[in-house]
């Protein structure tokens, strides 16, 4: 149980606040413990037109898993909480009851087919970054050492 690690959760179809916590529920279930988790802020959809607004938060998990089991874990998640589809780049993003990403795990870098840690949108995304500093202030950015509200300042 020695890697902290960062989920972003997201949901923007359905009973979304219920959605989160059953989230929370399966992911301390599979994964580990509850350290941390963030308030809950709703956000616009990003990169695609919904009318359907998010519930966005973040939460801190300590885990002895491997990334790549987390993964495999928060997908199945995904997926007992009625995600259908998976995005691509063809498909564009699209509504989804869950989404949980892999923001941070530790102070890792990770490339893999499938997995890319830090998740590489979460500099742009404020519905990911706040809540992240909100519950974790002098967290490091991995690829530079610095802390992230000054790379987020830049
Ligand atoms: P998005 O989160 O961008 O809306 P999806 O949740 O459908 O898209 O994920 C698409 C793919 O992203 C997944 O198949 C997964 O393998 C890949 N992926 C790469 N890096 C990460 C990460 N850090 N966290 C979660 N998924 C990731
Ligand atoms: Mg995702």
């Amino acid at each position: 149980m020695h890697n902290i690690v960062y989920l972003g959760l997201g949901s923007n179809e359905g009973n979304r606040e219920e959605l989160l916590e059953q989230a929370i529920s399966l992911l301390v279930e599979k994964t580990g413990n509850l350290m941390c988790r963030s308030s809950i802020i709703e956000s616009e959809p990003w990169g695609f037109v919904s009318s359907h607004k998010f519930l966005n938060m973040v939460v801190a998990l300590e885990t002895s898993l491997t990334p790549t089991r987390l993964l495999d874990i928060t997908q199945r998640i995904e997926r007992q909480l009625g995600r259908k589809h998976k995005s691509s780049a063809k498909l564009d993003y699209q509504d989804r009851p869950i989404d949980i990403d892999i923001l941070l795990y530790g102070s890792r870098i990770i490339h893999t087919t499938r997995l890319t840690v830090p998740h590489p949108l979460m500099l742009q995304r404020e519905f990911v970054w706040r809540p992240l500093l909100e519950i974790a202030p002098n967290i490091l950015w991995p690829l530079t050492g610095q802390p992230l509200r000054d790379v987020i300042e830049k």
